[in-house]
């Protein structure tokens, strides 16, 4: 039996954001419609709103819902930036950041995620205004720098300076640094030469690989 996808996301809205204090509308709203059934491989689908990462093949995993709306309400996007992503795995991210900006560019080093991502933007209806690139995103996408907005969605041992220095001003950049196996999500901020960083809560990505990543 095909389980009703809509009523369990509307669900998972309600239970796993709502409940822990996700607030922006257009977030939630972006969360409730982007079909997340649609980023997992097709035996995991009764899976797909489960309060936990989903694993995507390669031995990468799209992060919990909470993780994904998370980041996304702390990048304060109004609609009209360009955004950079780090890391697409399957794409689910991207589509959600996409409803939320007018532009993603997001980057994935793996080329078999990074087709399935492009894949599965299509098939959804979310490919418009996200373009997938393949390469080492611990270095950015240098062509279209700079970036009111970047979320990197693996985590590195430090803020790649790379990445950074591609941050606009003002700019907000969101990314999980720390030990392989525990992190700090970060917030950091970029506002008339001025830059603040804060921790937004603890979190457990995979390692960003690549040249500012992990060797
Ligand atoms: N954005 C995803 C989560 C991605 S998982 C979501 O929708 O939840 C992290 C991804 O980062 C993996 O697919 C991994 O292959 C990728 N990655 C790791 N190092 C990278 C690098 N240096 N450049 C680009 N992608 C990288």
């Amino acid at each position: 039996m095909i389980p009703d996808f809509e009523a369990v996301r509307h669900e998972m809205v309600e239970r796993q954001l709502l409940r822990r204090g996700i607030r922006s509308q257009r977030v939630l709203d972006a969360m409730a419609q982007i079909p997340r059934e649609e980023f997992v491989p097709p035996d995991s689908r009764l899976l797909a709103y489960a309060d936990e990462p989903a694993g995507i093949g390669y031995r990468q995993t799209i992060s919990q819902p909470y993780m994904t709306a998370l980041m996304a309400e702390l990048l304060e996007l109004e609609g009209r930036e360009t955004v950079l992503e780090v890391g697409t795995g399957s794409g689910y991210a991207a589509a959600v950041l996409g409803m939320l900006a007018r532009r993603v560019i997001t980057v994935e080093l793996i080329p078999g995620l990074a087709a399935l991502a492009r894949e599965n933007l299509a098939r959804t209806g979310r490919g418009l205004n996200v373009t997938v690139i393949c390469a080492d995103g611990s270095l950015g996408y240098p062509p279209e720098a700079p970036y009111p907005a970047i979320s990197v969605a693996a985590a590195a041992p430090e803020v790649p300076h790379t990445v950074f220095d591609q941050l606009d001003d003002p700019g907000r950049l969101v990314i999980p640094v720390g030990e392989r196996d525990d992190q700090e999500l970060r917030v950091v901020t970029k506002r008339d030469g001025q830059i603040e960083t804060r921790v937004a809560t603890l979190c457990r990505f995979v390692p960003l690989r690549g040249g500012e990543g992990w060797r």
